[in-house]
């Protein structure tokens, strides 16, 4: 894929976009633009099918919708209401841990620095660049596994982990395109560029795709 086709592919993928499923943590995003739920349904999505973290978000923020009312729960309650998410009982100490140090260092607000978000305990560049967009608007890109193996496999990028994938994107992706391009990649890799057996026969953007890595397709 060259360069400057990517303004091309992101509006394909935006044509897409009402056909595929939203993913779990945009959907929290859309219905209330809140640092702290985008936070802690970010956490819990780690690792965790869509439908549980949906299920799961919407559990945890009828008992508690801010740093201040988690603090007031046990992390046995916090774990039970995020029952069946990955890692529940590990996730459930990380939310009880930055609830406390929301409350006691920042007013109980959750910060708009990355560096700030980075010192959290569960907190990765992942989570924080998602806190940053959906959470506060700003700019950021979010990578996941899905925006990482779809740059890579439309040869956008050349990259060896999200890492590396976030700062190529940073050096070269057009910003009106930051914000977006977690949402529009991640609905895009769990509806049609599967990690196994992406659906290339009847893609949209395979003219501007090089498949590189993609072994075996439909
Ligand atoms: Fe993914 Fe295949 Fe489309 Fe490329 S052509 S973006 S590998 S589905």
């Amino acid at each position: 894929m060259k360069v400057d086709e990517i303004h091309r592919v992101m509006a394909l993928l935006r044509e897409e976009y009402a056909s595929w499923r939203t993913p779990a943590v945009t959907i929290v995003a859309e219905c209330e633009r809140s640092p702290f739920k985008v936070l802690v349904s970010c956490i819990i999505s780690l690792r965790t099918k869509d439908e549980v973290t949906a299920a799961a978000s919407a559990r945890m923020f009828a008992r508690a919708d801010s740093a201040e009312r988690m603090l007031k729960l046990a992390e046995d309650e916090i774990a039970a209401l995020i029952y069946p998410a990955g890692f529940y009982r590990t996730k459930a100490g990380q939310i009880h841990g930055i609830a406390h140090r929301l409350v006691t260092e920042f007013g109980g607000n959750v910060p708009d620095e990355m560096e700030d978000l980075l010192r959290f305990r569960g907190v990765g560049r992942k989570t924080a660049n998602l806190v940053l967009t959906l959470g506060f608007g700003k700019p950021g890109i979010c990578v996941d596994t899905h925006v990482h193996r779809i740059c890579n496999r439309l040869g956008y990028v050349s990259t060896r982990s999200p890492e590396q994938t976030e700062m190529a994107l940073r050096a070269q992706l057009p910003g009106e395109y930051w914000i977006a391009i977690n949402d529009l990649l991640v609905a895009f890799g769990q509806n049609h560029c599967h990690p196994i057996s992406p659906r290339c026969t009847t893609c949209r953007i395979a003219e501007f795709c090089s498949r590189v890595g993609v072994k075996t397709s439909r």
